[in-house]
């Protein structure tokens, strides 16, 4: 069984595979080291991945991109609405309260949701991964956004499960880099803490996070986020500025038309890269509208003041990185990049004066996500045996639990147990003090931090069970939350606990875990002593999607991978009854001749010459098994004629060997 980690991209995707001496990344079906992250529906089958790409011009009403940024979100969301919907060219719609796509597939309508968008484009990277290792692909680490909220989380896992991948953990980009960064250095020091910022900036997004390294263990102290800033953004700053110039210069509204938008799009990309690593670039895009083609210089000057406001907004995510973590810029003893944005210099520059130190680039910045995931499934992984390196993520936006309180007990209704930067996974245990079943509420503290549109609502948890203890009083409940391995929220288990008269104990640290690196243990108090007495049942609502729809679109994916098989394997065949058509036409006229009878041969002929016409017939469109029936009838005749010729051919040779071993 494999292990292999998939770091999620906004425009691509790769996926890393553990191997017993090291990391290596998988390459897909053209050989690619990327899978952009596109999802096309055609009339036959859907196309996934490299497929999509090819027509992403031609086909783009079909097909969808900026997944990530759909998953988990609703149609009516801000983000959607005003931001991504700029950068999609499929009608966006409601489907099952999640955001999804209106289609043409199979020659009518359709409607996806974002989860099964995803899942499509997982199962084809879990096939990609399959064919490259030549063995069955279920556990996985998938990398997310650090500033992923709950709900986001378990539509990811969703789509997992729908993909037929078993994810082990939910992992945030830079803690994936981390990892790997980590587990390479072999001089991590014991007694004091290495401090390493990682910057990541992708397509989409940036993320900063500050980290904390020992030997075998990293922390992440803090991250902060602009769910806005990246590549294509820059694009969008010289999509803007083209369209003003091509207006003025050529009289052409290229904002009218969406196919001559997408090509300014894919040129200003390619102008953007060039403009890296050289002064200046030419932007050429031909047949952009009305046959017309267009071009023009620019140097990298003009492109940074093009882009300088959005420059700008990289400070503020570093300050508050830094300010969360309680350090001081040179506290930080590197600076690591990664994600495709941080080869353009003014980005780097940016970074570099910031930090007032070199940048380093020791990781390798596509491939650093994935490696770390990889790395991080075969550590959780049974079937592997890796050294640990323990991995404590952090929460980006504070949880609080909500309840009605009772007269009898203390007048708070609320807690925040996980706040800001707390550590990730961890236990926390609150107390409350009924004698009738009650319910907690848990929402996010802050709603303004979260992404536009995102509800703060996380879930209701309804503990059952719940009576007086035998003395008629108030029974002391203890409720277990949880944000768990993926950084989603549980709560799984409540119990009924007694005190022990007269013993009292060290109180235990609730978040179940050891203080992060770099932090004092907190003073232990010590509390009456308790034990549990009974298990209590808990009810969980989340934002999980229903189990049974879960049920339902695993088996509509099923249905969609076979019958894309099945188109696949069809065209597959006909292009086996194509090639053999020509070439045993060629033969029977040159060397085949004298191996069929005369009248055989021209009823051969004549057959080749039929299935050539009718391919380009009736036999254009038709089902697999008409395709293998034309191949055996035809096979059943010529692949003779080729055996008796190979027959006649290695007679002399194997004469001749007799004769000189004689
Ligand atoms: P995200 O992390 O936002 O989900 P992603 O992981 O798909 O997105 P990356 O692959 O890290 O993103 O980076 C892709 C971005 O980097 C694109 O916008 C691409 O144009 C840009 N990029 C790649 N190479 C260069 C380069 N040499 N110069 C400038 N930009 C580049
Ligand atoms: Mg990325």
């Amino acid at each position: 069984m494999s292990v292999i980690g998939i770091d999620f991209g906004n425009l691509q995707s790769l996926i890393a595979v553990a191997r017993n001496r090291g990391i290596d990344i998988v390459c897909n079906e053209v050989s690619n080291r990327t899978t952009p992250s596109l999802v096309s529906f055609g009339t036959k089958r859907r196309f996934l991945g490299e497929a999509a790409k090819t027509q992403e011009v031609s086909n783009f009403r079909n097909t969808v991109g900026s997944l990530k940024r759909l998953v988990g979100r609703s149609f009516a969301d801000k983000d959607i609405q005003e931001v991504e919907a700029q950068f999609i060219t499929a009608p966006l719609c409601d489907v099952d309260g999640e955001v999804g796509v209106r289609v043409q597939y199979l020659g009518s309508e359709n409607t996806f949701s974002a989860t099964q968008l995803v899942a499509m484009y997982l199962s084809k990277l879990r096939e990609t991964a399959s064919a490259d290792l030549k063995t069955a692909v279920s556990d996985v680490v998938i990398s997310v956004p650090g500033w992923y909220t709950d709900s986001q989380r378990r539509h990811i896992l969703s789509a997992a499960e729908i993909a037929g991948l078993n994810c082990l953990r939910l992992m945030s980009d830079t803690a994936a880099a981390a990892l790997g960064y980590g587990i390479t250095k072999t001089d991590l020091p014991e007694d004091t803490t290495r401090h390493v910022a990682f910057v990541d900036m992708g397509h989409s997004s940036y993320s900063v996070a500050i980290v904390g390294f020992r030997k075998g263990q990293l922390t992440i102290k803090s991250t902060s986020f602009d769910r806005h800033l990246g590549g294509r953004y820059f694009d969008e700053a010289l999509v803007n500025h083209f369209a003003d110039h091509f207006m003025e210069t050529k009289k052409i509204d290229i904002r009218s038309n969406k196919k001559a938008i997408l090509r300014l799009r894919v040129g200003c990309e390619k102008l953007k890269k060039v403009l890296s690593a050289n002064p200046q670039a030419m932007l050429n895009v031909e047949n952009i509208m009305d046959d017309m083609d267009v071009s023009a210089l620019m140097n990298r000057e003009e492109f940074e003041a093009l882009i300088a406001p959005l420059i700008d907004r990289m400070i503020n995510p570093l300050e508050q990185a830094l300010a969360l973590s309680g350090l001081q810029v040179q506290d930080v003893d590197f600076v690591e990049m990664v994600g495709g944005c941080t080869r353009i210099p003014a980005v780097k520059q940016r970074i570099s004066e910031f930090f007032q130190r070199e940048l380093s680039f020791t990781l390798n910045q596509d491939e650093a996500v994935a490696r770390g995931c990889a790395l991080q499934c075969a550590m959780l992984s049974p079937a592997f045996k890796v050294r640990d390196f323990q991995v404590r993520d952090t929460n980006s936006y504070p949880i609080k639990f909500v309840w009605e309180p009772i007269k009898e007990s203390p007048a708070e209704s609320e807690l925040v147990a996980f706040p800001r930067n707390n550590v990730v996974p961890s236990t926390k245990i609150l107390t409350f003090y009924r004698r009738n079943p009650f319910d907690v509420e848990a929402y996010y503290a802050r709603p303004e931090e979260l992404p536009h549109g995102i509800k703060p609502w996380l879930g209701r948890f309804s503990i059952k069970g719940v009576t007086a203890d035998p003395k008629g009083e108030l029974s002391t409940i203890k409720v277990k939350a949880r944000l768990n391995i993926h950084g989603i929220l549980s709560v799984d288990s409540a119990y009924v606990v007694e005190d022990v008269p007269g013993e009292e104990e060290e109180e235990v640290d609730e978040s179940g875990e050891s203080p992060a690196v770099g932090e004092e243990a907190a003073p232990k108090k010590t509390v009456k002593k308790q034990v549990r007495k009974q298990d209590l049942q808990v009810v969980g609502v989340t934002t999980n999607l229903d189990v049974k729809l879960v049920q339902q679109l695993c088996s509509t994916e099923g249905e969609m991978a076979s019958s894309d098989k099945l188109v696949v394997d069809t065209e597959h065949k006909k292009n086996e009854v194509e090639e053999y058509v020509y070439e045993m036409r060629s033969k029977v006229e040159g060397s085949l001749r004298p191996f069929l009878e005369p009248s055989v041969l021209s009823k051969f002929l004549a057959d080749l010459n039929d299935t050539e016409d009718w391919l380009y017939g009736d036999g254009d469109d038709t089902t697999k098994s008409a395709y293998v029936e034309r191949l055996n009838t035809l096979r059943s005749v010529g692949d003779g004629a080729v055996e008796r010729q190979r027959e006649a051919e290695l007679l002399p040779k194997a004469e001749t060997q007799l004769r000189d071993a004689i």
